[in-house]
């Protein structure tokens, strides 16, 4: 499976804004936006041009792709099914790519990061509705109940509760719940625009799909 394997803050200085993408490390002095105000790269400007229209609208698709961790080839796939649905086409495209598992496991604040979240779900360390799910792209539904899953060796026991201390790590937003007594997350709807604190301008991306 293809992934993208450069350090990840390059792609928030690329941008030029922090995109969250290290959990606990983008809060802190050490992140690479606030030490680095300039792009990646040996022969660069430092000072920024302005973009065009084009530009502005590939920078917001290029913000989408990096938040959620997802290739170009996908992030099309998902614009794709989006503008096929009914309904507005960007609204659509930001809920299907925050009902990903990764980031469910993200939202419910059980781990740190959308990229921790990706590779705990590829480990196998999460179950939909009692079933086991590996893949980090599956696709949520209302009234779906994600929980960790418990092998019988006491050492995955142990690394499990070395994980899920100070669960939720952070607040929860409204169209999840967590059940912090039983570390389980259901899911109570599709999340509407405004429940999603991305920042990313979706009509952006449907001009950039729309030239
Ligand atoms: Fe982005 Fe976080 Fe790295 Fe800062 S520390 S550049 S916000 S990933």
């Amino acid at each position: 499976m293809a992934r993208y394997t450069d350090p990840v803050c390059r792609q928030c200085r690329r941008i030029g804004e922090k995109l969250f993408l290290k959990g606990d490390r983008c809060y802190t002095p050490k992140c690479a936006v606030d030490r680095k105000k300039y792009p990646p790269g040996m022969h660069v400007s430092l000072r920024r041009r302005r973009p065009s229209d084009w530009g502005i609208q590939l920078q917001e698709k290029q913000k989408a792709r990096f938040t959620y961790g997802v290739l170009e080839r996908q992030f099309r796939r998902y614009f794709e099914a989006a503008r096929d649905r009914s309904g507005v086409t960007g609204e659509i495209l930001l809920q299907l790519l925050e009902g990903r598992l990764d980031n469910v496991v993200f939202r419910l604040a059980f781990v740190d990061s959308r990229r921790q979240a990706r590779q705990m779900v590829n480990h196998g360390h999460f179950s939909v509705n009692g079933k086991h799910v590996d893949i980090p792209s599956y696709q949520v539904k209302p009234d779906d109940t994600i929980a960790w899953r418990t092998k019988g060796e006491s050492s995955h026991q142990e690394f499990i509760k070395n994980l899920t201390v100070d669960i939720p790590k952070r607040p929860v937003p409204d169209w999840l719940r967590l059940d912090t007594e039983n570390l389980t997350g259901q899911i109570l709807s599709l999340p509407e625009t405004s429940d999603i604190d991305t920042g990313i301008d979706s009509r952006l991306i449907v001009e950039f799909y729309s030239r």
